[in-house]
């Protein structure tokens, strides 16, 4: 469903990513754990058809990144990292501006009241340059998930929630039933809700594999103990 062979990306002299391979099957939730500039946000901007790679291809639902952009962005989902709204827009009004751009019928246009409830959001007629930033994350979360994507790609889904919202964000994760890719600094949400992980660290894959597996092949206890040990195994430097 989501598939990256040897993609790379550089910004100017940094290489953000160095040949990035990633395999993710139909109705699998993949995570990404990374630390700190690891390149995690550059990858889904990537397969999210936002800025080009270097170099590399990747295919979404059989659709390239490079050659079908347009295609490959009408089936999935992307949640970036920090929400940007055009500010003097209301929550519904970006609501119904995308049920109409994704053409959805009228029931589904509706999708986002439940999930407005779910997540305790009352105030989407207010304008979203008064939304803090909790409230900024709820809503980028509803409009990410309401059209009910193929595939969800998901960058630090559960940034500036409180440990109630969070949790909310898990469930929802983990009963979406469709593709998932998620990038997090989380060790406790990707241990939670992802059956494979991939360590990223530095622009590089250091480690990936079914959860369990990994933290049973760091001799760890979970995966917070895993990433620190895999990752303090590297050296600093970037490729
Ligand atoms: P974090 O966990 O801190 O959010 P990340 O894993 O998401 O980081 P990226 O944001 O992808 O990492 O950044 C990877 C590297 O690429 C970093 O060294 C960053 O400084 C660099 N980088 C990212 N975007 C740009 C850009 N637009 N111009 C120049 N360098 C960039």
């Amino acid at each position: 469903m989501i598939e990256a062979k040897r993609i790379s990306k550089s910004y100017g002299r940094v290489k953000a990513l160095d040949g990035i391979d990633l395999k993710v099957e139909s109705g699998e939730i993949f995570g990404i754990l990374g630390s700190n500039g690891a390149g995690k946000s550059t990858l889904l901007k990537i397969l999210a058809c936002i800025v080009p790679p270097t170099s590399g291809e990747g295919w979404l639902c059989g659709r390239s990144i490079l050659k079908a952009p347009t295609g490959v962005k009408g089936l999935i989902s992307y949640l970036p990292e920090v929400p940007s709204f055009p500010d003097k827009l209301t929550g519904r009004e970006l609501l119904e501006m995308v049920a109409s751009l994704r053409r959805l019928d009228d029931s589904a246009a509706h999708a986002w009241e439940g999930l407005a409830k779910k997540l305790d959001l009352p105030e989407l007629d207010a304008p979203t340059e008064t939304y803090s930033k909790g409230m900024r994350q709820k809503l980028s979360i509803i409009l990410a998930f309401f059209h009910e994507p193929k595939v969800l790609l998901l960058d630090e889904p559960t940034s500036g929630l409180d440990p109630k919202y969070s949790r909310v964000i898990r469930q929802m994760i983990a009963q979406s039933g469709v593709t998932v890719l998620v990038s997090t600094h989380s060790a406790f949400l990707a241990q939670e809700t992802c059956s494979r992980v991939a360590i990223l660290h530095r622009g590089r894959i250091i480690a990936s594999g079914p959860t369990r597996s990994l933290i049973e092949s760091a001799s760890a206890t979970d995966l917070e103990e895993t990433f620190i040990t895999l990752v303090g195994r590297c050296g600093d430097e970037r490729a």
